[in-house]
């Protein structure tokens, strides 16, 4: 599968440049006019060249059959990583891919549409968005590119249109002017997306295989998806499971844990993580997610019987597990300020 390979330059910056695949360009024929088009309505970059080939895959693994999961890396989004830390992939139906969060920069969603025409040329037909957090969908735009259907829970699109501004600073500072290059926060894209309310669950028919999209109650986020592909039992978490990365409360803490306890009740044979190992058996892999969160609820509202300051309390909250966890020190302080301001009024 050939695309059409872009060179582009920051215009503020022409020294910095990178390569970008354009996947919905014909290639050869028609590549200069695909590029300017492509370009028009991206004023900070400019065109240094362009060429056909192949963009290079992404990694992935597939823990069942016709399931691929990326295993990003337990890491803060850095320059080195250009923004891979989430656990990202693809599920290959008779007569179409769904693709489940697209990364933390354009390269990567390109990497991982790369990694899909390694394996298919079906068309991929939608792409889920599990929540709003900039390492699961700023990949977005090469599929849109391609046609491929936004599926997001029905409080995202206000949730990143809040946020966007922030993630675009927050992110570039983070990986860097040339690991963002092209990068765009999908505000546009999920405007037209499909949503998903919370207790309507939305089936996708892959062809011979059928997902079920379901939305979840304020949880990790306020707008958490979960998706289970019913016929080989896999539950798509996301970031409802941690596995070795620090857990991340950007929601509710008890309704996280309420969603986890509603969750666990279901069968199934294995589950996807958002961060660390990418299959865990189900529903064991929930037990380390579930520990942090239940010790950090009973500590938090020790320290409230106790009277303790938030000052005070944060300070020490949910230090016991620290050493069960990658990246604490980046996540843990927020997370006990989020869980005692939380509880405080209970
Ligand atoms: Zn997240």
């Amino acid at each position: 599968m050939l695309s059409l390979l872009l060179t582009l330059c920051l215009a503020a910056q022409p020294e910095t440049c990178g390569e970008h695949a354009l996947p919905a360009a014909p290639c050869p024929e028609g590549a200069e006019a695909a590029a300017a088009a492509w370009l028009s309505d991206r004023p900070a970059l400019t065109l240094d060249g362009w060429r056909c080939g192949a963009a290079p895959p992404l990694e992935v693994g597939e823990i069942a059959p016709g399931v691929f999961v990326h295993p990003g890396p337990v890491a803060e989004a850095s320059p080195e990583n250009g923004g891979d830390q989430a656990n990202v992939g693809f599920i290959i139906g008779g007569e179409a891919v769904a693709v489940i969060d697209s990364g933390g920069s354009r390269a990567m969603g390109e990497a991982l549409l790369a990694a899909i025409r390694a394996r298919t040329e079906l068309p991929v037909r939608w792409l889920i968005l599990t929540h709003m957090h900039p390492d699961h969908l700023l990949g977005t735009d090469p599929f849109t590119e391609i046609g491929a259907r936004l599926v997001v829970h029905a409080r995202l699109p206000e949730a990143l249109r809040n946020r966007a501004e922030g993630y675009a600073e927050s992110w570039e500072r983070q990986i860097g002017p040339r690991a963002w290059l092209a990068t765009r926060v999908p505000v546009a894209g999920v405007t037209s997306a499909q949503t998903v309310q919370p207790g309507a669950p939305l089936s996708l028919d892959l062809g011979n295989r059928v997902l079920r999209v379901e939305a979840m109650p304020t949880a990790h986020t306020d707008n958490d998806l979960v998706v289970t592909d019913t016929g080989s039992g896999t539950l798509w978490l996301s970031d409802l499971a941690f596995l070795r990365h620090t857990p991340v409360v950007d929601g509710s803490v008890l309704g996280w844990l309420a969603v986890l306890d509603a969750l666990s009740a279901r069968p199934g044979a294995r589950m996807v993580p958002g961060h660390g190992p990418v299959s865990e058996p189900w529903p064991e892999g929930l037990a380390p997610t579930r520990a942090y969160l239940t010790a950090l609820v009973e500590e938090t509202r020790a320290a409230l019987r106790a009277g303790e300051s938030m000052t005070d309390a944060t300070r020490h909250l949910g230090s016991a597990l620290a050493a069960d966890w990658a990246l604490f020190p980046a996540y843990n302080p927020r997370n006990a300020t989020a869980v005692y301001k939380e509880l405080e009024w209970e």
